[in-house]
């Protein structure tokens, strides 16, 4: 295959191959080459999930189950727009999210009744699917600096029926140390360089890459983690995520966080759930592709646990992602 087939940027490429095995680097460029794979997830605050699910077969929406979750399915890219504009995606029922990004949710797992916080917040994707599995119940505090997302946010969970939602148009880096350990679970699914997300199909989705944002954009992540993290209970979790590749925005910016509490924070194996009657004939290869989290780059060494961590890797069903889950031990 062509080394660069549509201008993605040299050293991305170069990069990537630094840490993907070999058999994986044609298969993985050509998800670049690719448009953006489509996913739904259904709102179970909104109406009965079979109903809701009957209700976007019979417009016309194939939906294929995957093994992890009972409300989530892909769909082909060419039903996005039926999917979207659907009565009801406008009711709230339906939501579209890369199955990757519904990973985050359904990792993290928070119960009914917990204390949430979600860090990073807008659109609201993943703080509406936290709520869904909370049933409503408890408090989940969404945080997110830029105006016009923190209103979209706003009108997105409105949308989706949800009402254990607080909303704080502020810095993530300075909740820790304002709220103190008083949640049971953060979600921090970072700004990132979104390599994760470029595809030849809209170039404007690479056009700004450079090595130099990306270790700016690392220093922003490495005073969010700690932040997320200090605002957990003791015994409390936290998820961090992002749609890069990139070690500088997700094994380095977690080592940063166990280097500042050796003691305090311990990195979890990340578990998928998985179900048996699944209505409808599961995707082929409907397994998650996944590697573990690196523990060198280049020169730069990480903690032997950094491989409990998760590198989604991209394929016709999922985007690239990467997950972390931590555990605070104990403390404040
Ligand atoms: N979790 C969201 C969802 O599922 O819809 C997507 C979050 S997006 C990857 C990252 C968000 O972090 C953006 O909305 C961005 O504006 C926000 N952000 C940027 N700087 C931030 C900061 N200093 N504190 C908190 N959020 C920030």
């Amino acid at each position: 295959m062509d080394e660069n087939p549509a201008g993605l940027p040299d050293e991305f490429l170069k990069r990537l191959k630094e840490f993907l095995p070999a058999e994986l680097h044609d298969a993985v460029s050509e998800t670049f080459l690719l448009p953006r794979r489509a996913a739904v997830r259904i709102n179970p605050l909104r109406g009965d999930p079979t109903t809701i699910r009957e209700g976007l077969i019979a417009a016309g929406v194939e939906l294929t189950p995957v093994p992890w979750s009972e409300v989530s399915f892909s769909i082909p890219t060419a039903h996005r727009e039926i999917a979207s504009r659907s009565p009801a995606s406008e009711r709230g029922e339906v939501y579209l999210q890369s199955l990757s990004s519904q990973l985050a949710a359904v990792v993290l797992a928070p119960n009914p009744c917990d204390q949430v916080l979600d860090l990073a917040a807008a659109p609201g994707g993943k703080a509406a699917h936290l709520a869904a599995l909370m049933q409503n119940q408890g408090l989940l505090s969404c945080v997110e600096p830029i105006r016009s997302r923190f209103f979209r946010l706003q009108a997105n969970l409105k949308q989706q029926g949800i009402t254990i939602a607080r909303f704080y148009m502020t810095d993530g880096r300075t909740v820790g140390n304002k709220v103190g350990p008083r949640f049971d679970r953060a979600l921090l699914d970072a700004p990132c360089s979104g390599e994760a997300r470029f595809s030849t199909t809209d170039p404007s989705s690479f056009a700004t890459w450079s090595l130099r944002k990306i270790r700016e954009t690392s220093r922003k992540q490495i005073g969010l983690i700690k932040s997320a993290f200090q605002s957990l209970k003791p015994g409390g979790r936290l998820l961090y995520a992002t749609c890069s590749f990139a070690p500088e925005e997700n094994e380095r910016v977690v080592a940063s966080l166990l280097k500042k509490f050796p003691e305090q924070a311990g990195i979890l194996p990340i578990d998928f759930p998985t179900r048996e009657n699944l209505p409808g004939i599961l995707a082929p290869n409907a397994e998650i592709p996944r590697l573990p989290g690196l523990n060198q780059f280049g020169d730069e060494t990480f903690p032997d646990d950094l491989n409990k961590t998760l590198r989604i890797i991209p394929n016709h069903l999922y985007d690239g992602f990467y997950l972390a889950l931590i555990e605070k031990k104990f403390g404040s």
